[in-house]
């Protein structure tokens, strides 16, 4: 493995990592899920049920209501110091005007050096829509090809007409070596660096086939990564440091513990309220006082409208009880926020109001979602 050396971020490469991965890896990249649809079926594709198919647009976590008015995105990108962002899908091509627009729009609020690149298949791949691209600013196009079709793979020549960075990204997975081989013999002159990421097995992979229902198996018991990606993968880097295309494998430890918990704790930074505790990763720990029907995960399908009335009703009772400073009625989540230290305090004044009093540790994400809820 001379040839190979690990970064400090759990990942390992072969010459330096690209603009892209150098931002993303210190938690500097928004990532925009531009749209759900695809032309594509991968057999391991990690898009969940909710996303995928649907034209539905994401900055981080927080879902854009108005995708024409994107305000959401601007504000995410303001909230975790984002100095980038990664456009990913589906396949955003299914949409290039959308990219395109907001491309110009990140550039103009933030700045030329805003750095953004985008991940296609190559399927929707033409002059025209790469041409559009460019133009809208994009730094660096990432393909990611289908191993078993050769054919569509000639399409990749077409980036090299713009001035941009491009790079294949696709995932290591178990079984595709000599395949992946034979797309490294096709590239290693045509781009600029080659993305593997490690195989992930996950609860949502709607994988159009279930990976374990493939075989696959998870590497060990705490793990996602399925078991002989990593290997292979680094196997792969020595092959295509052989063929002088810089490389990067990047792991699922280096987007869980690195990267996301580095953009987490760049957000948790900018959103915590004057009761929230953060953790050391970055979470938030608060007081929070729920309606016995909305407790996490309950109430689904009930009347949201209904509900935040009902929420203003025991608003009031509780302004009986606490200064109106130390209770934030939470719209969004349909619950009230404090502190810690009030819920222990007056945990049966608040039963006794009808409510349920817990403390919370939550991600500072648009979603806020819940990591650990202890009831009191
Ligand atoms: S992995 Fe990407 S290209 Fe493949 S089906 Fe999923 S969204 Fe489409």
């Amino acid at each position: 493995m001379e040839n190979v050396v690990k970064t400090q971020y759990y990942s390992y490469c072969t010459g330096n990592i690209s603009k892209g991965c150098e931002l993303c890896v210190h938690g500097r990249k928004l990532v925009l899920f531009i749209t759900g649809l695809c032309p594509r079926r991968c057999f391991y594709c990690p898009v969940s049920e909710h996303k995928f198919g649907k034209d539905v647009v994401y900055a981080n976590e927080w879902k854009i209501k108005d995708p024409d008015n994107p305000v959401e995105l601007m504000e995410e990108a303001k909230l975790t110091g984002a100095r980038g962002a990664g456009i990913t899908g589906g396949d955003p091509l299914s949409n290039v005007d959308r990219c395109c627009e907001y491309i110009k729009l990140l550039k103009e609020k933030f700045g030329k050096e805003f750095h953004i690149h985008l991940y296609t298949s190559l399927i929707l791949v033409n002059h025209e829509r790469l041409k559009k691209l460019y133009e809208a600013g994009l730094d660096e196009i990432r393909f990611h090809p289908d191993l078993d079709d050769e054919k569509i793979w000639e399409n990749l020549k077409l980036a090299r007409e713009f001035n941009w960075d491009v790079g294949v990204e696709i995932p290591s997975v178990p079984g595709y070596q000599e395949k992946t081989k034979e797309l490294i013999d096709f590239i290693h002159d045509k781009v600029d660096f080659l993305n593997l990421n490690e195989l992930e097995l996950s609860d949502t992979q709607i994988g159009h086939y279930k990976l374990n229902e493939l075989g696959f198996m998870p590497k060990d018991i705490i793990s996602y990564g399925v078991k002989g990606s990593a290997t292979m993968a680094i196997k792969l880097l020595e092959y295509a440091k052989g063929k002088k295309l810089r490389a990067h494998f990047c792991t699922a430890k280096l987007k869980d513990g690195v990267q996301v918990k580095k953009r987490i704790q760049l957000r948790s930074k900018n959103v915590a309220l004057k009761f929230d505790k953060i953790t050391e990763d970055g979470l938030l720990v608060r007081g929070c006082i729920y309606l016995p029907e909305l407790k996490p995960g309950y109430g689904k399908n009930l009347d949201r409208n209904k509900m935040k009335e009902k929420l203003k009703v025991f608003y009031n009772r509780l302004l009986n009880n606490f200064k109106e400073e130390d209770i934030l009625l939470d719209e969004v989540k349909i619950r009230f926020i404090t502190s810690d230290k009030l819920v222990k305090k007056n945990t049966e004044v608040i039963k006794k109001l009808g409510l349920v009093p817990a403390i919370v540790e939550e991600y500072p994400t648009a979603d806020a979602f819940e990591a650990e809820v202890e009831y009191l």
